[in-house]
C-alpha cells in the first residue's frame, strides 16, 4: 500500500514538475523578450532585424524602409504626417495593431532616423533634419524613403510668422500682433497653394503655438531654403500710440554676401509690399540683433508690415482686405527674387 502510494505520488511529482517547467518555461520566455524589448531600444531592434534580414533574404535597400503591409491594405490608407518643426514623421499603417510589428518588423536602413518607435499599427521616427516621406506599395511591401526637400521641390522657402502661443507680440487695444502675423501668413498659404510652381513652402508655424528661435531660424538651413521671409507687425520704441507709420524690412548688416544676399532680398520685399498696399516705404533696416535674422543660414528678411503704435495702421492690420494685400505683396517678392535667381 505505501509503495503504491509512493508510486502514485512519484507520478504526480513528475507530472507537476513536467508541468510547471512548461509554464514556467512559457513565461520566462514571455519575460526574457520583454526583457529584450526593454532593454533594446526600436532603433536597436531595428537595426537588429535589419542585420537578420540582409542574412536571411539579403535585402538590397540601403536608405530605404520596408514593411510587409497587412493584406488588402491600399496605400492611400496609409496616413502619413510630417511634423517639420519637431521633425517627426508618423506613419499609421491600417491592420497593424497588436503584435504585428513583432511578426513583421522593420526591415532597412536609414542614416537619417534619430529615434524610433513602434506601437499598435503607428511608426513614429524622429529624424536628424527635415525630411519628406515617400511611400510606396510594391508586391504586398510598403517602401518608405527620404528624400530632401531640394529633391523633391525646384525651390523651397520658410515663411515664419513672427511670435504666437505664449509669445503675443505687441499688444494694442486688445489686439495681438501674433495673431496679425499669422492671418497675414495664412493668407500668404493661400496665394502659395494655388501656385503651380513646384515651390515647397516651409512654415514655422500654421497655427497659435510658439516655435523657438532656435526651430525657427534653423527651418531654413535644414530645408536648404532658397529664402527665408519673416512677417511681423511693428511698435514704437516706447510703446505709445503715435503718429509714426509705414513698411520696413530688417536685414543681417554684418554678413558680407555677393548677388543673391539678404539686403537684395530684402529690398525686393520692401518695394514689392509698399508697393501692394501703398503703405511709406521706411527703407532698409539693421537686424543683427534679430535672432531669426542672425542666425539663419540661408537669405532672410524680416518684414515690419506696419505699425500698431498708429490708429490708422492698425485698422488697416487688423482688416481682411489690407492683410490680403499684404499677402499678396510678399507673394509678389517671394516670386520676384526666385526668378531672379534666388
Ligand atoms: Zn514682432
Amino acid at each position: 500500500m505505501e509503495g503504491r502510494i509512493l508510486k502514485i505520488s512519484s507520478i504526480f511529482l513528475t507530472m507537476t514538475i513536467i508541468a510547471a517547467s512548461v509554464i514556467l518555461g512559457h513565461f520566462t520566455n514571455i519575460h526574457i523578450r520583454e526583457i529584450k524589448r526593454q532593454q533594446m531600444s526600436y532603433l536597436q531592434m531595428f537595426a537588429s532585424y535589419t542585420q537578420q534580414g540582409k542574412e536571411v533574404e539579403e535585402i538590397g535597400f540601403d536608405q530605404q524602409l520596408r514593411l510587409e503591409m497587412p493584406r488588402g491594405v491600399p496605400l492611400k490608407e496609409v496616413k502619413i504626417e510630417n511634423d517639420y518643426i519637431k521633425q517627426l514623421i508618423t506613419i499609421q499603417i491600417p491592420d497593424a495593431g497588436g503584435d504585428y510589428f513583432d511578426e513583421h518588423p522593420l526591415l532597412g536602413r536609414s542614416n537619417h532616423i534619430a529615434d524610433l518607435h513602434m506601437d499598435n499599427g503607428i511608426i513614429e521616427m524622429t529624424m536628424d533634419s527635415v525630411y519628406e516621406v515617400k511611400c510606396t506599395l510594391k508586391k504586398g511591401y510598403l517602401y518608405i524613403d527620404f528624400l530632401k526637400p531640394q529633391e523633391v521641390y525646384d525651390k523651397v522657402i520658410v515663411i515664419d510668422a513672427g511670435h504666437g502661443g505664449r509669445s503675443p507680440g505687441a499688444i494694442k487695444q486688445d489686439i495681438m500682433e501674433k495673431d496679425i502675423n499669422l492671418a497675414i501668413v495664412k493668407k500668404l498659404k493661400d496665394l502659395l497653394d494655388k501656385n503651380n510652381r513646384n515651390i515647397g513652402v516651409y512654415y514655422t508655424r500654421t497655427e497659435d503655438v510658439n516655435p523657438t528661435f532656435d526651430q525657427r531660424a534653423q527651418l531654413g538651413g535644414k530645408t536648404e531654403a532658397n529664402l527665408f521671409i519673416s512677417v511681423h507687425s511693428n511698435s514704437t520704441v516706447d510703446g505709445q500710440m503715435s503718429k509714426y507709420n509705414g513698411t520696413e524690412v530688417m536685414y543681417d548688416e554684418l554678413k558680407i554676401e555677393e548677388g543673391f544676399s539678404s539686403k537684395r532680398l530684402a529690398q525686393i520685399c520692401l518695394e514689392e509690399t509698399t508697393a501692394a498696399f501703398g503703405s511709406k516705404d521706411n527703407g532698409l533696416t539693421y537686424g543683427n540683433s534679430i535672432y531669426v535674422i542672425r542666425n539663419n543660414e540661408v537669405p532672410a528678411a524680416l518684414i515690419e508690415v506696419g505699425f500698431m503704435t498708429n490708429w490708422e495702421e492698425l485698422n488697416k492690420l487688423t482688416s481682411d482686405k489690407y492683410q490680403k494685400k499684404v499677402a499678396k505683396g510678399i507673394y509678389k517678392a517671394i516670386l520676384r527674387a526666385l526668378d531672379e535667381g534666388f
